[in-house]
């Protein structure tokens, strides 16, 4: 039997149909959106790709929009200065610093800048302790481990006292992911191994997964003999292995492969994401869900009804 995909661009639109409509009563309630301010700082194109979806994203769910394109030459004191001015607006609830930052900048100087209740992403170290010591409980998860998350929940892969493998140790996948999973609650109290580049026999780890997360970078690293039959596969990985011109628009645009040798794994996976169309819908909705949060708790704590973060 093949595995059963799990589609990132269905279950967005579910999410962003549930975001849009608690933004229609926000509005009838407090008389505005939820507004997310991108800061796009250079013209890096897989992050000007990436800012015009959540952008678009962003207006489809009807929110207010603010866009921030600065010069690739801008200095760190000027980017710091508009960070703190919407820090204080009072119309903004999230603030979104695409990363990577050019290199002359101190990407956790800045990080560390924006206002922790505003940080939609939830890098600032805050927010990453919150999801330390209170999991799926923490007031903003980062985008990408919530998405995965939510994906395994509207799957119905059972994860509770899962072999959970995690391929990847960075800040804004492997670790948070593997910090979610692990924690006593829904959709968690699993048993997590982290796999990296230093680890010895990364096949004899990712047979042993129940569920198999792999955010490594590397095309195809994943073999379908890696995979445990009837196993959950997350792809994580977004790579551009070439160019190909599209049928609609006449451009050229990336072909794009996740870090799972896809359509083998199918036969033996129980569960499968693909790339494109996985993970990455879902990092955007979270991102919306995530603004959307920082208003309800904003108006929340200014009614003294929840705590100020
Ligand atoms: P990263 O480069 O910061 O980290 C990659 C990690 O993989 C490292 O910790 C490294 O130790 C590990 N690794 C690399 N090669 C390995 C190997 N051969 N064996 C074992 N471990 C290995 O990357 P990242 O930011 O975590 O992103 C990972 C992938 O996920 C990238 O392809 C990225 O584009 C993609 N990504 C997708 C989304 C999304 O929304 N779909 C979001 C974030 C990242």
């Amino acid at each position: 039997m093949g595995a059963q995909i799990i589609r990132g661009t269905d279950l967005r639109e579910t999410i962003l149909e549930e975001v849009a409509a608690e933004t229609v009563k926000l509005k009838e309630t407090h008389g505005r959106p939820p507004g997310l301010v991108t800061i796009l700082v250079g013209e890096n194109p897989a992050s000007l790709s990436y800012v015009s979806l959540k952008i678009q994203t962003a207006h489809r769910v009807g929110f207010k929009e603010v866009q921030e394109n600065l010069p690739a030459d801008v200095s760190e004191s000027e980017l710091l200065a508009l960070i703190a001015s919407y820090n204080q607006d009072e119309t903004i609830d999230g603030i979104l610093v695409q990363l990577p930052l050019p290199g002359h900048m101190d990407e956790s100087r800045v990080i560390h800048a924006i206002d922790p209740a505003k940080d939609v992403d939830a890098f600032h170290p805050v927010n990453v302790g919150r999801l330390m010591l209170e999991g799926s409980r923490a007031p903003f998860l980062p985008c990408t481990p919530a998405g995965i998350q939510e994906m395994l929940v509207r799957a119905g892969v059972p994860v509770a006292g899962a072999e959970v493998v995690v391929v990847g140790r960075s800040n804004i996948v492997g670790k948070p992911i593997a910090n979610l999973l692990l924690q006593k609650g829904r959709a968690a109290n699993a048993t997590v191994t982290v796999a990296h580049t230093g680890t010895r026999d990364l096949a004899s780890h990712c047979r042993r997964a129940d569920i198999l997360i792999v955010a490594a970078g590397v095309p195809n690293l994943v073999k379908p003999e890696w995979i445990k039959p009837g196993a959950c596969v997350i792809d994580v990985g977004v790579n551009r292995v070439g160019e190909r011109i599209s049928e609609k628009t006449g451009k050229s645009v990336a072909i794009l492969r996740g870090d799972v040798d896809y359509d083998a794994a199918l036969g033996v996976a129980g569960w499968i994401t693909p790339v494109p169309g996985g993970v990455g819908p879902m990092t955007i909705a979270m991102l919306m869900r995530n603004t959307l949060k920082a208003m309800q708790l904003r108006v929340a704590a200014e009614a003294g009804t929840a705590d100020r973060l």
